[in-house]
């Protein structure tokens, strides 16, 4: 089985690890010597996103590449539409291909640079409905399509008017179920930190006759900026106990961190007893914290040194 989407239907207790593109060499080196660690440990899969408004486009696809033909694990690259008119996406497309993946996280994206809504390219696609449609179009059956799911509605959607809020909400299920008819068969969500929020998510998918897989997205607190940021800019819930927890500790680094691990392994711990199949780690090209909530799950063991790759691992620009 090589699409991700049927590993993870056909899977019990995984995990998976989500990557950016760094910024700098010095970053992409150490990107790999912390994958192949974490690789170590055995996820199912990893993702590497697309960076905002399509700047890490040839970044995004190279890395893609090399970590399914070198770091040898079942990859999905994340494409989106902003700046991106189809000949772009045939382009990325074709070079998906010939770099032998077979998974990708079909979305939307954020509005452009100096846009508070989101703009059309020329040429291009205004929603990941329309992005999942034209992969199937233009690649039939080849891909294994992934689609974005948000437990709480996408943030854009969310206003202080809790009615309109609730309707937002049932439409988000409505519009998914679109993405997923259109041909996505798996589905990752927005961090969240309410965990029956989830549950909830995924009760009202099967209700709507979602069927598709739905991995909760795992971003472990790690920094107190970091956290706030995110979940300001996502609208995420944050629980009073959590943020009171956050806000006491907000000075200090190493207390944030400790509970961010606490925190991640209580609510990977409670997704799994509740019926959660596996867990996508949202690792911010971090490796500590997501294997110390991994470790707390039971899923590994971080005291044995990661088997070493059997390929000979070497930092990928020092090879010319
Ligand atoms: P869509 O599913 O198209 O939805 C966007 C909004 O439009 C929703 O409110 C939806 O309800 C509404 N909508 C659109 N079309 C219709 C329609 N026809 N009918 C009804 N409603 C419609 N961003 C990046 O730039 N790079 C990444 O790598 C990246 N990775 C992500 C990974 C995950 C797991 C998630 C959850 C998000 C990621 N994002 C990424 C962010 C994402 O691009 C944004 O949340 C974006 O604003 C929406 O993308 P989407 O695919 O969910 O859009």
């Amino acid at each position: 089985i090589d699409k991700i989407n049927q590993k993870v239907a056909a899977g019990q207790h995984f995990f998976s690890f989500e990557f950016f593109p760094p910024k700098t060499e010095e970053g992409v080196d150490a990107l790999w010597e912390r994958m192949e660690r974490m690789v170590a440990h055995g996820p199912i899969f990893c993702d590497i996103t697309w960076g905002a408004g399509g700047s890490t486009a040839n970044a995004t696809l190279d890395l893609a590449g090399k970590m399914q033909n070198m770091v040898n694990i079942e990859t999905m690259m994340h494409l989106t539409c902003t700046n991106m008119p189809a000949e772009s996406l045939d382009t990325a497309l074709t070079k998906l291909r010939e770099s032998g993946l077979e998974n990708i996280l079909a979305l939307r994206g954020d509005p452009p640079k100096g846009h508070d809504r989101f703009v059309t390219v020329e040429g291009g696609f205004s929603c990941a409905l329309d992005l999942v449609k034209y992969i199937r179009k233009t690649h039939g059956d080849y891909f294994g399509i992934c689609v974005a799911g948000y437990p709480e509605a996408h943030p854009e959607t969310l206003t202080d008017d809790q009615a309109a809020n609730e309707k937002a909400y049932t439409d988000s299920l409505s519009y998914l179920k679109a993405k997923v008819d259109a041909g996505g068969q798996l589905i990752i969500t927005q961090l969240f930190y309410d965990c029956d929020r989830f549950l909830k998510f995924v009760k009202d998918c099967r209700a709507v006759d979602i069927q598709c897989p739905i991995l909760p997205g795992i971003m472990p607190i790690m920094t107190y900026g970091g956290f706030k940021r995110m979940t300001g800019f996502c609208k995420v819930k944050v629980p009073q106990e959590i943020n009171d927890t956050v806000e006491a500790n907000k000075d200090n680094e190493e207390a944030i961190k400790a509970y961010g691990v606490d925190l991640g392994a209580k609510m990977c711990k409670y997704l799994l007893a509740n019926g959660t199949p596996g867990l996508h780690m949202y690792s911010l090209n971090m490796e500590k914290s997501a294997l110390a909530i991994l470790e707390r799950v039971g899923f590994i063991d971080n005291s044995k040194v990661p088997r070493p790759m059997p390929w000979g691992f070497v930092p990928m620009h020092s090879c010319g």
